[in-house]
């Protein structure tokens, strides 16, 4: 095993312990991330993917952090299968390198021109959409005696990156093949479900398809990837809709969190953990207030017009977490049954209690499931405590 991290906070790890397990008290809000948990979907996501001839690379840029949880994260998709990982952040990939990470890394935001020689040295692999930038690339991949791989993105409808024109990457695919010497083509892809929400589908991926045959009968060799999207495309995947072709899939959120596809997609899935980002909070207030606003109302905090739905007289808790925390207020979901989030502001969040199936008194600690935007923001917020958790049943 490489050295991905401190002997020592990796023994705290396996003890089951994390970095603050020998603490007398927590630094709360504590996000408690299960190891074991995403172990386990990263495996279900590559074996099912694996049956339809499909790679998966595990995306963490949704659990990045400068602390080890990225790191981690990153450990347990190689060991379940993915071929690589991706990420969006050059800084991030430079971190996890200076610690040792020494798997396949692709770079899945379309690179800065200002970040490209790190890019050539950090990274195996990019998402890419500008002639520009790869001849740049090949020029600094040659000066440090590289070889970079490319995946041009094609944009197939939803508007953020890629090629819109299928001539116009068909193009600058041969020129890459036929002209660039440090600067391997190593497929196309394309992203779908994030700016123009358009669903992953049988039209969208068969054109995709479609090109990247055409390349492949014009440079006479195989493309090693045509990579059909992200997580939104697992339902084809369990389906069995995916085109013939796809070969290769970057998964984030359905991996770490899981939470998407049954929450939004209302798939049941019950083969994945879908608590494996646990945030644990303290009450730091317990009152019976109205629960209509006393006065005239105007704006919040963030300069928002909200709208009071006055429901009499409630019980509740006032927890130290907030925005500054998760991002969002209602991205994060109540472990205890009967309690609901009312709102909150950058530090605060507001918990009615009334008709909680628990007895909670001031000091209490309340558990959250997070969503992808509470996990996103608590990974990276520097005032949340990282604790890591292999719980026994998970394989090894
Ligand atoms: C974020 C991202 C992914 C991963 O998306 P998930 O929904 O988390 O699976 C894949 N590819 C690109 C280009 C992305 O930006």
């Amino acid at each position: 095993m490489s050295i991905y991290i401190s002997e020592i906070v990796y023994n705290e790890i396996k003890k089951g312990g994390g970095p603050m397990s020998s603490a007398t008290h927590e630094n709360y809000p504590v996000l408690e991330i299960n190891l074991g948990g995403i172990y386990h979907n990263a495996k279900t996501v590559v074996d099912m993917c694996k049956e339809k001839g499909i790679w998966v690379t595990g995306v963490v840029k949704g659990t990045d952090s400068f602390e080890n949880s990225y790191l981690e994260v990153a450990r347990q998709m190689m060991r379940a299968g993915c071929n690589m990982i991706g990420d969006s952040r050059i800084n991030t990939i430079k971190r996890m390198r200076e610690l040792g990470f020494d798997a396949p890394v692709l770079l899945i935001r379309i690179p800065m021109p200002s970040e490209l020689e790190d890019v050539v040295k950090f990274t195996d692999a990019s998402l890419n959409s500008e002639l520009e930038t790869i001849k740049q690339l090949d020029f600094l991949a040659g000066q440090q005696n590289k070889n970079h791989k490319i995946i041009l993105m094609m944009d197939l409808g939803d508007l953020r990156e890629g090629y819109i024109d299928d001539k116009e990457l068909i193009k600058d695919a041969l020129y890459i093949e036929k002209e660039l010497k440090n600067i391997t083509l190593y497929g196309i892809g394309t992203n779908l479900g994030c700016y123009g929400s358009i669903k992953p589908d049988t039209v969208n991926l068969d054109r995709l398809v479609s090109i990247a045959r055409t390349i492949e009968q014009r440079i006479g060799r195989k493309l090693d990837v045509v990579s059909g999207g992200a997580t939104s495309t697992l339902p084809m995947v369990m389906d069995g809709t995916v085109p013939e072709g796809i070969n290769h899939l970057r998964v984030g959120e359905g991996i770490a969190n899981a939470r998407d596809l049954q929450d939004i997609w209302g798939l049941d899935l019950p083969i994945f953990r879908r608590n494996n980002y646990i945030i644990k909070a303290q009450i730091i207030e317990i009152k019976e207030k109205p629960s209509y606003p006393i006065g005239e109302i105007f704006v919040d905090a963030f300069g928002q017009k909200q709208t009071y739905v006055d429901r009499g007289t409630r019980k509740r808790a006032l927890i130290a977490l907030g925005k500054r925390d998760i991002g969002d207020i209602f991205s994060v979901c109540p472990c205890i049954g009967g309690t609901t989030v009312e709102g909150g502001s950058s530090d605060h969040l507001i918990l009615d209690i009334t008709d909680s199936e628990t007895d909670l008194k001031l000091g209490d600690i309340v558990e959250f499931e997070s969503c992808y935007c509470a996990m996103i923001h608590s990974t990276y917020s520097s005032s949340v405590t990282k604790k890591y958790i292999f719980p026994q049943d998970s394989e090894e």
